[in-house]
């Protein structure tokens, strides 16, 4: 019988919609299921009763809210094993990186217990004669997240965990390609004691999401995926008055200075460019080299690592890189990789051709290495998300910041340098909004927030840590004064504290 991943909607799994949509284990090429896809009805429908379930949910105490995302927290550990088997069955990704992707998101659910601390707001006595004055952070009412496929887990994770702590209840609408992990971790969420109709998950495509950027019911759109889906998700939400941060494409340098621990910046890269097979917005997918001398030791080094890459099905212990997500994608990957070598960047390591005996129908392939790329061309230019990794040759410091500042996407990126003055300078005037030195995936932790610049965030505020509580509430500020306070007649200019 097929699978059938359906919704998750008022604490229930929901019968198949009329559409649906094949989902495919990337190992094997075979189909695992079949994905329903959200009528506006349906959405409609969810919306009504995440509607419904707020105000109560709002009434309840932060401490209370607290208590029942320590228990999932707890819950997901449990079930670990069986959540990162879903992700690398439907992702690709390597069963200890879908691991890690699961404890990167459960950090987000840790530091939304600490919730009764994080919405505390600020009081001041006596602003005035016998006048308080303080604010509060009060839940926005019913939040809306859509997920790319490449985090299934902590993506999600990085909105619903805080969007509910605060009290709203939320839609996630997770990618087509991998649903089965948002629905098990919904499960897991009413099994730890969430209300029904507090956290509901919807799947689809634009029909679904179309309805969640225009429903008046829905306050706030926390969106992750590709930049022009992004500027569209904005633009729309946006338009219909909702509040709106949208995370888009990337892409990452890392720039190795003469002076860098050399065995330290190619194992950097290796995992960087290469794990999850590159299909992660902070990949790092360019290495900026800083003189010959470091472009020629850096592929030296690189090439045979790259060709001894093991690949296979990432529930095989001991691999390194999994198959891409689809099909279409392994070809627009390789696509890339032709059109760079008709550009005239020089192919050092060519994986296109390398496959994993016995998984023949997998969308595998393997690492590519390029070096010699230059900034018009288009596999600099464009995201590629896939295993490939361009090294581009700049003659100084100078000429490697004016190159990541020039870039259309402003994610990540990364220094490798012994040296702290080019590290301090690197960070005060690179223009992207999450900078490592001598770490190449400086993604922040769950009490920081994430989030690029330029065209890689749409909106303001970034994702988690202190900007996921300011995004997911409003704040109210109160002033008061009781009667025996001083009494002043009518006043009609402007009230000024006297
Ligand atoms: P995508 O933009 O194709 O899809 C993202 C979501 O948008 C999915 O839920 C999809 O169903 C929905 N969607 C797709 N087309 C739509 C349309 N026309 N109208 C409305 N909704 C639509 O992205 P993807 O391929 O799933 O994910 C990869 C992309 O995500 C890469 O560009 C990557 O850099 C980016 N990403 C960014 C971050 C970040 O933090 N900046 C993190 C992870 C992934």
């Amino acid at each position: 019988m097929t699978l059938q991943l359906t919704h998750f909607i008022n604490g229930l799994r929901t019968a198949p919609s009329a559409r649906t949509q094949p989902v495919y284990e990337p190992a094997t090429g075979e189909q695992r299921g079949l994905v329903s896809l959200a009528s506006a009805a349906e959405v409609e429908q969810a919306i009504a009763l995440a509607k419904a379930a707020q105000p109560a949910w709002a009434a309840t105490t932060p401490l209370n809210r607290a208590r029942i995302l320590f228990k999932y927290k707890a819950l997901v550990e449990a079930h670990a094993d069986e959540l990162a088997e879903l992700i690398t069955r439907e992702h690709g990704k390597v069963f200890d990186d879908a691991k890690g992707e699961l404890t990167r998101g459960l950090e987000v659910v840790e530091f939304a217990c600490g919730i009764p601390h994080l919405l505390k707001g600020e009081h001041t006595e006596q602003v005035g004669g016998g006048v308080d004055a303080w604010s509060v952070n009060q839940p926005l009412g019913v939040c809306a997240g859509i997920a790319p496929f490449n985090f299934p887990a902590m993506v999600p994770m990085w909105m619903f965990p805080i969007a509910i702590a605060c009290g709203n209840t939320f839609i996630m609408k997770p990618s087509e390609k991998d649903p089965s992990t948002p629905l098990r971790l919904a499960e897991l969420l009413k099994e730890a004691g969430l209300p029904d109709g507090v956290f509901n998950v919807v799947n689809g495509d634009k029909e679904a999401v179309d309805v969640l950027l225009t429903h008046p019911d829905i306050q706030a759109v926390s969106f992750v995926g590709s930049t022009p889906i992004a500027e569209y998700i904005y633009a729309t939400g946006c338009a219909h008055g909702k509040r709106v941060q949208a995370l888009g494409g990337a892409k990452n340098h890392m720039v190795v200075m003469p002076d860098a621990d050399l065995d330290q910046a190619v194992n950097a890269l290796m995992g960087a460019a290469y794990g999850s097979a590159g299909e992660r917005c902070m990949a790092i997918s360019v290495a900026v080299a800083v003189g010959d001398e470091v472009a020629d030791q850096l592929i030296a080094a690189l090439a045979p690592k790259v060709k001894a890459l093991k690949i296979g099905n990432g529930m095989s212990p001991g691999m390194e890189m999994g198959p891409l997500v689809s099909a279409q994608h392994l070809a627009k990957v390789k696509g890339y990789v032709d059109q760079g070598v008709a550009e005239g960047a020089e192919l050092v390591v060519d994986g296109r051709e390398v496959g994993v005996p016995g998984l023949e129908t997998g969308y595998f392939m393997g690492g590519c290495l390029f070096d010699k790329v230059t900034p018009e061309m288009v596999i600099y230019r464009e995201e590629i998300f896939g295993p490939v990794l361009c090294i581009v040759r700049v003659p100084d410091y100078q000429s490697a910041v004016a190159l990541i500042n020039a870039h259309e996407y402003g994610n990540g990126t990364a220094i490798f340098t012994r040296d702290g003055d080019s590290a301090r300078q690197f960070c005060n005037e690179i223009q992207v909004g999450m900078v490592g030195v001598n770490v190449p995936i400086p993604v922040p932790m769950a009490f920081h927030s994430f989030g690029g610049w330029k065209r890689s965030l749409f909106g303001p505020l970034h994702m988690h840590g202190p900007d996921g509580v300011r995004f997911y509430t409003k704040r109210k500020a109160i002033t008061s004064r009781w009667p025996t306070g001083i009494r002043a007649g009518a006043e009609f200019v402007m009230p000024t504290m006297k």
